[in-house]
């Protein structure tokens, strides 16, 4: 079965993102609504989306829209058919019954329901249609949310659901698990329950909803959203609709009922216009006063506003074991979630799934968790685990493990998949080294460097592990969402603080010395990206070898936001695949201004598609839709490159004081259109004698090391600057530009 064609009915949130995200896989797609206004409509929103849904803009017109009553005709043309209409039974039903009167035999109907089970979906059909039924649960935003849960019934044709997955693995790039009819399926089922008891437990122990967030968040490996800040971003109104149909669904007797009672204050928000980051505001608001916009926090127990504290755990890794041996309130609240999520979690087992590991596979895919409820029960440590724990009745799961207090029950990770994955791995590999900021794992023949700090910022020790491990070929990849946000700025502000720039000054040259390492060592290097990389991040992608793309990044040299200039070679290897171009071939003053464009208007990509025309990727980097073929790809370049060379280092010619002068014009003209301020002229004259290759002329030759030099001396004299300090504190404390 081939999947050529396909319909999506419904162009609301969920049906305008599958549309969308056909689309970026080149599949054609036709989006119905009731009007051809509504698909019109959400045709400009996906165009108009942040994060964009598209990986090509360009192509939005490839998704051709209609109604359901002039354009239903179209049915009969596709391989699939995508139902997406609001969570309404009835109206289900009878999209059905004209879908089947219409499509073409064989082929393949699926719901986007994400509460209705395929029994009670699939009621009124005849066997044979059952056979090319099933649900297709995708999450939100689609482009970005890695889980598909493919629900079957006892009637499918079973290569063809085999197919379909095939196709949504490789095509869409999901990581496509096939779940029992049960309700909410794996990752709702197990992650609402886990927001539901996060919020319980916060009410119960009288935590404030900071103090909660921080706990539940980043120091259990569960996005900063937490629960307060994920229910807002969500929608308050929608998960209480999300949770009446759970209490509809579930049986009496599940644990569930009890976390899904209506909360008071919940109730009170959604009447008043409280519905989250959508409405007023929610748990958290943005108050405007004279002119200042200030975050706010709800307090539970009187529901009024107050500013948000900050709540430094003092933890900036996961680290459940010391988070729940803490003999703190947030300890506490921290074993009391955690045990009751694995509790519940484990309890499911095998009635959801008989794989325990589908669990967490979904809860990282579906949730962004680091690891799902076993995982973390590995990692508290089975002995551990039963010591704390109460009772445990009626759970198969844990009786049995109570037994055999078998630590290593894990097992293997990601069975819901064939390819050879990162995760699959890295258990079966050596582990060569480790330190604060990364690891090197040894497998087969070849080297992987994992970074492991907070958004995999970049600091001395994580380019101590790169040099370290360029012994071997080396493939420079992660689990975690982000490559690398670019350098860590904490790091570098705690030197700064001291009136320490000797420290910085040694660790930029580290970080100069060691891309170099990574461009020309003897063995290729390969950088398999996907999420942030930033900065620095983007460096070490310029200067590997080759590139393995996930397509869903956002890439760019993003340093003259905070007052600097990008000084680990990303001036240098911008400005010279630059210096490629036809165009430079004809003006030597070409390449340098477009890079002063670039890298001085801190120019992002949102895919490989808008990265290339930058030229922050070239056209034979791989771009991959399936955030888990990145590792296999880059082991397939490394054996087709079996007798790599390193490169040769390239020179340049730059035009010196006359190209700088023509730069600064520029500056000028937008100092005086108040684009840019005083200390954005400042950035932008040290970015000039970079590109401009310093005090030089165009007929003598510049080395990389020269270059080096320049990206160096600029980034010492910004950093000792109190504006651009400035800078990097405003940005470390509210993630945002200051313009000075
Ligand atoms: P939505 O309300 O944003 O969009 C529903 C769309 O269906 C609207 O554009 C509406 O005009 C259209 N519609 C209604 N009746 C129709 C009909 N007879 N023919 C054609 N179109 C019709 O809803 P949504 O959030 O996109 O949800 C769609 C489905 O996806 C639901 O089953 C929902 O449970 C499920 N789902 C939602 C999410 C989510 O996060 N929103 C996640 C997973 C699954």
């Amino acid at each position: 079965m081939e999947i050529k064609k396909v319909v999506v009915i419904g162009s609301g949130t969920m049906g305008s993102g599958i549309a969308a995200h056909l689309c970026n896989a080149n599949i054609p797609v036709t989006l119905l609504d009731l009007k051809t206004e509504i698909s019109e409509k959400a045709r400009d929103r996906i165009f108009k989306s942040r994060p964009p849904l598209l990986i090509d803009k360009s192509k939005i017109n490839n998704i051709n829209i209609g109604n359901i009553n002039d354009d239903f005709n179209l049915v009969k043309d596709a391989d699939w058919i995508v139902e997406a209409v609001v969570e309404r039974i009835d109206i289900k039903h009878n999209i059905y019954e004209k879908i089947f009167k219409t499509r073409k035999s064989g082929a393949i109907v699926s719901s986007n329901t994400s509460s209705i089970p395929i029994k009670v979906l699939s009621k009124n059909l005849s066997e044979d249609e059952k056979k090319d039924f099933c649900i297709t649960h995708f999450f939100n935003p689609v482009r970005y949310m890695g889980l598909l849960e493919i629900v079957k019934n006892e009637n499918n044709d079973l290569e063809k659901i085999n197919s379909l997955k095939k196709f949504c693995e490789i095509e869409l790039g999901k990581g496509v698990i096939i779940c029992n009819d049960t309700p909410g399926f794996l990752g709702n089922r197990v992650g609402v329950y886990a927001m539901q008891i996060a919020m319980n437990e916060a009410f119960r122990m009288k935590l404030s909803i900071e103090e909660a967030d921080a706990v539940f968040g980043r120091p259990m490996g569960i996005p900063k959203t937490g629960v307060f800040g994920l229910y807002d971003l969500i929608g308050i109104d929608l998960m209480a609709d999300v949770l009446k149909s759970f209490i509809k669904e579930l049986p009496e007797n599940d644990e569930f009922q009890i976390v899904a009672k209506e909360i008071p204050l919940i109730k009170k928000l959604i009447e008043t216009g409280y519905t989250g980051r959508k409405g007023k505001g929610g748990f958290y608001r943005i108050n405007k006063t004279e002119g200042k916009k200030i975050l706010e926090a709800i307090n539970l127990d009187t529901g009024e506003y107050f500013p948000t504290k900050k709540i430094d755990l003092k933890l900036d890794k996961v680290d459940l074991k010391n988070l729940i041996n803490r003999k703190d309130k947030y300890g506490e609240y921290a074993w009391s979630v955690l045990s009751k999520i694995i509790k519940y979690a484990s309890s499911l087992v095998p009635g959801i799934t008989d794989k325990f590991n589908n669990i967490d596979e979904a809860m990282r895919l579906g949730f962004n968790w680091t690891k799902g409820p076993f995982e973390m029960l590995k990692e508290i440590g089975v002995k551990n685990f039963f010591e704390r724990i109460d009772d445990f009745k009626n759970n198969k799961f844990l009786e049995n493990l109570s037994k055999s207090k078998d630590e290593n029950f894990y097992g293997e990770r990601q069975l819901y998949t064939n390819i050879e994955t990162l995760g699959k791995i890295k258990p079966k590999a050596i582990k060569v080294d480790k330190n604060n900021s990364a690891e090197i794992y040894r497998f087969e023949n070849f080297n992987i460097v994992e970074f492991n700090t907070k958004a995999n910022t970049l600091d001395y020790d994580s380019m101590d592990c790169l040099k370290k491990a360029t012994d071997k070929p080396l493939i420079i990849i992660n689990e975690s969402m982000q490559f690398s946000a670019g350098v860590n700025l904490s790091y570098t502000m705690d030197f700064a603080d001291k009136g320490d720039f000797k420290s910085i000054e040694k660790f930029i040259k580290y970080f100069q010395e060691t891309c170099k390492h990574l461009k020309y060592s003897k063995h290729p290097v390969i950088s398999a990206p996907s999420g942030l990389a930033l900065g620095g991040g983007e460096e070490v992608i310029l200067q590997s070898n080759f590139v393995v793309s996930h397509t869903n990044i956002v890439m760019g040299l993003v340093e003259t936001i905070v007052g600097l200039v990008p000084a680990g070679g990303g001036c240098k290897e911008v400005l010279w695949r630059w210096c490629q171009s036809d165009e430079a071939k004809n003006d030597p003053d070409f390449a340098p201004l477009k890079v002063f464009d670039i890298i001085g208007y801190a120019k992002t990509a949102t895919s490989p598609v808008e990265a290339e025309p930058l030229k922050y990727l070239r056209p034979e980097d791989k771009k991959i839709m399936n955030r888990n073929s990145l590792l296999a790809v880059s082991k397939k370049i490394l054996d087709d490159n079996k007798d790599f060379k390193a490169p040769e280092e390239c020179k340049f010619n730059l035009s010196g004081k006359l190209l700088k002068e023509k730069m600064i014009k520029v500056l000028e003209k937008l100092y005086n259109e108040k684009v840019i301020l005083d200390h954005g002229v400042e950035v932008g004259k040290e970015l000039a004698n970079v590109l401009s290759g310093g005090d030089t002329t165009i007929d003598k030759t510049l080395s990389e090391d020269d270059l080096y030099k320049l990206e160096l001396d600029s980034f010492m004299r910004l950093i000792k600057t109190k504006k651009t300090q400035d800078r990097i504190k405003h940005t470390l404390v509210t993630g945002k530009p200051l313009i000075n």
